[in-house]
């Protein structure tokens, strides 16, 4: 596979592969949800494809559309089922960029507080009964991404 990355080394990998912690939120056969270490807010998300591309500009279409489409189901329901009044869904693609981590993920950032784009870069350390909270609000909506994803994927 282009941009695999040798010997296990990626983290990302690794937790979607279920052998590093994560909190994760939902997943299915191609991509996986959990939270981010450092959010800039409450429920700060990460979607990655199960299979490693260094970036969203590495992945091919049909893998970068469905992790969008994963991530717009979850900018959705933070709006419609969760309040949040605004969210960033936010993909990062190259050092210059600020990307990190190198495969390839999209934040989803819900705002329940404002501050826009400026506020993106303040972060706090995810503490466990944050992500119990996050998880315990995903859980009832676990249903309603799949759907969404699968709705963007049938044929016609
Ligand atoms: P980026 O700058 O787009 O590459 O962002 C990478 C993101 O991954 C950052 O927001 C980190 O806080 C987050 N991150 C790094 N390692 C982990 C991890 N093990 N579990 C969850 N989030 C992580
Ligand atoms: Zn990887």
């Amino acid at each position: 596979m282009p941009g695999q990355m040798a010997g296990g080394g990626c983290i990302f990998c690794n937790i979607a592969r279920g052998e590093a912690p994560a909190h994760i939120v939902y997943e299915d056969d191609s991509v996986a949800v959990f939270l981010d270490i450092y959010p800039v807010e409450k429920g700060h998300l990460l979607v990655i494809p199960r299979s490693h591309y260094e970036s969203v500009a590495d992945a091919p279409p049909r893998v970068a559309a469905r992790v969008f489409a994963t991530a717009a189901a979850l900018a959705r329901l933070y709006r419609e089922a969760l309040g949040a009044p605004g969210v960033n869904v936010v993909a990062n693609s190259g050092r210059p960029a600020g990307q990190e981590v190198f495969h390839f993920h999209v934040h989803v950032i819900p705002r329940w507080r404002g501050g826009g784009w400026r506020t993106l870069f303040m972060r706090h350390r995810l503490t466990e009964d944050e992500a119990r909270e996050v998880l315990e609000m995903w859980r009832p909506l676990r249903g309603s991404i799949g759907e969404y994803v699968r709705g963007a994927f049938m044929p016609g």
